[in-house]
């Protein structure tokens, strides 16, 4: 008999999952979305490392329109001052199929969505209580519908409310002390910056993440600022504050509308009390954005996941976690260090990073273990 799973929350990583049961016949899938629908707005860029491309060719991410995509093969490394220190060649963790890769948001989610059929998604649904029924797992929404199912996936984000029901405690993600603020640029007719590649500018407490999103002229800009926490911010003066003090040329970035959000990240990774429901993506754990890996890792947890799965393994629940776990702590002390690293105000320090990034990103060791480890 088919396995039936639930799957809750349809961003990257519960769709991603939800594709990838859809091709084995053993399983039968549903997904349960809070919101009325799917929300396909502009949205945010997101980079996607080989890591996770690998996964996202096996359900046809090649398919996507060749204009709605682009692949970058460097990161461009800049100081404040907008002097380029040296480049990281990404195309060398890319293979003839996968390559890293860089779009909205809104069109993954969309790629991903119209691979499954219509009645795989159900709207407005949001878990009451979770109960176990012998093998199975019941679970009661608040709409007083009911599902009674073998497995469930856990995929409802950050702030993973369904966590706290199921756990039976109020388990809140940290404020890390960083807002990001995004903005959309298009056609500059100046622009200091590689169009074609991801720059990364290194200023005083704070770094910008400028990349393209598609083969349209449209670049992705994320600003990230290190800020207390608070209901109202002036993005106009937070910008000239913070960033125009450091480099007057950098306004050309911030003329279009920006938007921010605060950044929050888990305290700790999440195991489920019961042996048939799994995290997965930023419901497992969310990492800081300086490693751009929360996609990918979204991406590679559902694979692992359905892989075991899949395989019926009956140490799923401990193999899964231990390999996470793993993952997790390699790429939080990584996106750590480089959030620190980004933002020294020392001039000195500046000097001896600066100069040691030129070194590094030409050391074949260094290459492996601290780049290729996360994207392979
Ligand atoms: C500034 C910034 C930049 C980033 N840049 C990158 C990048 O370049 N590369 C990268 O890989 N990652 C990046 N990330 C991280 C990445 O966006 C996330 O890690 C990823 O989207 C997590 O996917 P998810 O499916 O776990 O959660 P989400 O995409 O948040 O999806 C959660 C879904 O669950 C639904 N939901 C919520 N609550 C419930 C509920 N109670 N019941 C049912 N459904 C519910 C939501 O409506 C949503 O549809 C960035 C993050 C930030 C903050």
């Amino acid at each position: 008999m088919k396995k039936k799973v639930a799957i809750i929350g349809s961003g990257i990583a519960g769709l991603t999952i939800a594709n990838l049961f859809k091709k084995n016949s053993n399983f039968e899938i549903m997904v349960y979305e809070r919101e009325k629908l799917l929300s396909l707005e502009e949205g945010y860029g997101i980079q996607l490392a080989p890591n996770s491309t690998s996964i996202l060719n096996k359900i046809g991410l090649s398919n996507i329109d060749n204009k709605d995509f682009f692949n970058p093969s460097k990161l461009n490394f800049y100081s404040c001052d907008n002097q380029k220190i040296c480049d990281l060649d990404l195309s060398r963790f890319n293979s003839e199929k996968f390559k890293y890769t860089t779009l909205k948001r809104s069109v993954l989610i969309e790629f991903l969505k119209n691979k499954l059929f219509s009645n795989n998604l159900r709207f407005g649904k949001e878990v009451k209580k979770i109960s176990k029924i012998k093998e199975k797992l019941l679970i009661n929404f608040k709409d007083n519908s009911n599902d009674l199912v073998d497995f469930i996936v856990v995929s409802d984000g950050v702030f993973s409310n369904t966590k706290s029901v199921i756990e039976n405690k109020n388990i809140q993600p940290i404020y890390n002390g960083s807002i990001a603020i995004r903005t959309i640029i298009k056609n500059l007719s100046e622009f200091n910056y590689d169009k074609n590649n991801i720059s990364l500018i290194m200023l005083k407490n704070a770094h910008i993440v400028i990349y393209p999103i598609n083969k349209k002229e449209e670049l992705n800009v994320v600003c990230i600022i290190r800020q207390k926490l608070s209901n109202n911010i002036d993005l106009k003066e937070l910008i000239n504050k913070e960033i125009l003090s450091q480099n007057k040329n950098l306004e050309n970035l911030f003329k279009n509308q920006l938007e921010y959000w605060p950044i929050y990240t888990s305290k700790k990774p999440s195991k489920s009390i019961y042996e048939n429901l799994f995290y997965i993506g930023d419901a497992f754990y969310t990492f800081p954005p300086t490693m751009a890996q929360g996609a990918s890792q979204s991406i590679e947890a559902a694979y692992e996941l359905f892989y075991l799965l899949s395989k019926d393994n009956k140490n799923t629940p401990e193999l899964f976690f231990k390999k996470r776990l793993e993952k997790t702590k390699v790429i939080n002390r990584r996106s750590k260090l480089n959030h620190h690293i980004f933002h020294f105000s020392n001039p000195l320090l500046k000097t001896i990073r600066n100069k040691s990034l030129k070194l590094m990103i030409k050391n074949k060791f260094f290459l492996e273990n601290y780049i290729g480890k996360v994207y392979n």
